[in-house]
């Protein structure tokens, strides 16, 4: 069993979906857990713990970013959970939208690395966990074109990271999930129109004939957290979608 005991994790998105369910588990395995998100009222929604620490922190404003990491200081778990799915193909996409994916999917992670890597280099000692998705450079999905180009470059980041760093004890590694239950995927099914065509339609891509859960994703990310042989990798989690 990972033990994260003496540990300090900061989770970005986690006020609900795996967000929340990862520094719900990073807490439970004995980390003290700076639990931020962009929504308050969520955040106020967590329960209360004494190694459960909410904060409020938009993971667009940089300058945000390096003051919420100045005030935990060394930071030895990032996940970056932050993430937003647009629909539609690259006729359909308009460039703000892709604008807005990319800082969102991903500069962020690049904002909270910076911040966080010097802490770690330090110490020589570093977890960061990064939230791709299948729908990246492993598998090309319908509709998804600026999640499928961001959440792809996620990926080189993460692998970039992980070889620039890697033999200075810092591990970054990156999670590939398949469909996942979590309050923006009600919102996707229920903006289709027909709620439940389209939830069968999502549990119809996934070979295991059901969606996987936000705890599912989270014990991942918790062994991600404390495995000591893996770095630059992408870990699929996903119901034998890319089987
Ligand atoms: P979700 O989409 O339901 O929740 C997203 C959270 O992000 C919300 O709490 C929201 O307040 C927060 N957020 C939005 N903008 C923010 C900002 N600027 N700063 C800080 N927080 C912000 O949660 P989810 O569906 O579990 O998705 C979480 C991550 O997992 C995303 O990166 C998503 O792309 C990825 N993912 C999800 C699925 C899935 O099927 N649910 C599959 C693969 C990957």
């Amino acid at each position: 069993t990972i033990r994260l005991d003496g540990k300090t994790a900061l989770v970005t998105a986690a006020g609900q979906g795996i967000g929340r369910a990862t520094a719900l588990a990073f807490a439970e395995a004995g980390a003290t857990v700076h639990a931020t998100d962009v929504n308050e009222a969520l955040l106020a929604a967590l329960p209360k713990q004494a190694n459960l620490i909410p904060a409020r922190l938009d993971v667009l404003d940089e300058n945000a970013v390096k003051a919420c990491v100045a005030s935990i200081g060394t930071v030895d778990i990032l996940f970056n959970c932050a993430g937003f799915v647009h629909a539609g193909s690259i006729l359909e996409m308009k460039d703000e939208d892709l604008d807005f994916a990319m800082d969102l999917n991903l500069r962020s992670m690049i904002r909270t690395i910076r911040a966080v890597l010097p802490g770690m280099l330090a110490q020589q000692d570093g977890a960061i966990i990064n939230m791709s998705s299948v729908a990246s450079s492993i598998k090309g999905v319908p509709n998804r074109f600026a999640y499928g180009v961001t959440k792809a470059a996620v990926l080189g980041l993460t692998k970039s990271v992980a070889a620039d760093y890697v033999a200075q004890g810092i591990r970054c590694n990156a999670i590939c999930p398949g469909t996942v239950e979590s309050p923006s995927l009600q919102e996707r099914m229920k903006a289709q129109g027909d709620y439940e065509t389209a939830r069968a339609a999502f549990i119809a891509r996934q070979p295991m004939g059901r969606l996987g859960t936000p705890e599912e994703i989270a014990e991942l990310a918790v062994y991600l957290a404390g495995a000591t042989y893996t770095s630059g990798q992408a870990y699929a989690i996903d119901g034998g979608w890319t089987i």
